[in-house]
């Protein structure tokens, strides 16, 4: 009797819960991380952005300056033109083109101006995003170590509870570890579940037909429900049941868990039992595996 009342199912289960809360704790830093990082990520591109577009203007306006030079140059040479004409017709050509000259140049000094002011304007705001940069840095830092050094403790616990479990299978019955074990293959996270003193499973509550039930009691062979597939253990084990599925992380149990457990929660009024479906969502997408494998597993007894 006391080597078969699954207690050792009870056990590996909230093993296997718990591990599951720290793989959850593990992944939940990721965006954390994304987070922390981001503000500076974002300074960084603009400052990057700034940089290039500033080395555009510097470069237009180097091009402004060398047509302002040659624009004098030409200016120059008109004026002198302008003391040598010859005759009215010539005089009128050259003032016509020194005043067409001179407004291209009033134009590109214009034109140079303002670049370099914008220019002047982009580089205060350059040291700004530097600075805000190197503010952003410093933030980050310790904040970024912190939450580094919290997933290392989370792996490291996590690794602690994956040799625990091991060293805990390894002295496990194998037939209840090999169940055990393919129930959960699929990704389904309850394998084992009490039966109910009215006789029902803890985890679907669907009725167990009585013989079943009693094979469950006498602990004879592994027992599991027809509806959802877990194995059913004694009532003895259903506070214990309970405490495990509470510790369910939700984020693992899929998206809708609110609105079918609060359905089963309505109709069950058991209050040792409403625990026990936490985690119930994946009976529901598990269903179909589930009930297979334990076609299979009824044929094979
Ligand atoms: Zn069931």
């Amino acid at each position: 009797m006391m080597e078969q009342d699954r207690s050792n199912l009870v056990e590996l289960q909230r093993m296997d819960l718990k591990i599951l809360v720290v793989q959850q704790r593990i992944r939940d830093f990721d965006p954390l991380l994304g987070e922390v990082e981001e503000p500076a990520l974002v300074l960084e591109s603009d400052s990057e952005k700034t940089r290039a577009r500033l080395q555009e203007m510097n470069l237009e306006e180097r091009q402004l300056e060398l047509s302002v030079a040659e624009k004098h140059e030409r200016q120059k040479r008109l004026d002198e033109r302008v003391g040598s004409v010859r005759n009215l017709r010539e005089e009128a050509a050259v003032s016509a083109e020194l005043e067409m000259v001179k407004r291209a140049l009033q134009n590109d000094e214009q034109e140079a101006l303002s670049i370099l002011d914008q220019i002047r304007r982009m580089e205060g705001r350059l040291e700004e995003l530097d600075e805000a940069i190197t503010e952003a840095r410093g933030f980050v830092g310790p904040r970024l170590e912190e939450l580094v050094s919290g997933r290392a403790a989370a792996e490291k616990e996590l690794e602690e509870l994956e040799h625990e479990r091991e060293s805990f299978t390894d002295v496990m019955d194998a037939s209840e570890l090999r169940l055990y074990d393919g129930i959960r293959r699929g990704g389904r996270i309850t394998a084992v579940a009490a039966l109910t003193e009215d006789g029902a499973c803890g985890h679907c509550f669907g009725i167990i037909p009585p013989q079943f039930q009693n094979e469950v009691r006498h602990g004879e062979s592994l027992i599991r429900c027809e509806g959802c597939g877990v194995i059913l253990t004694l009532t003895d084990h259903a506070d214990e049941l309970a405490g495990v599925t509470e510790a369910a992380p939700d984020a693992a149990t899929g998206e809708e868990s609110g609105a079918i457990s609060a359905e089963f929660s309505e109709q069950e009024d058991d209050p040792a039992e409403p625990e026990a479906v936490e985690d119930n969502p994946e009976a529901d997408v598990h269903q179909e595996v589930s009930i297979e494998v334990a076609d299979e597993d009824r044929a094979d007894e």
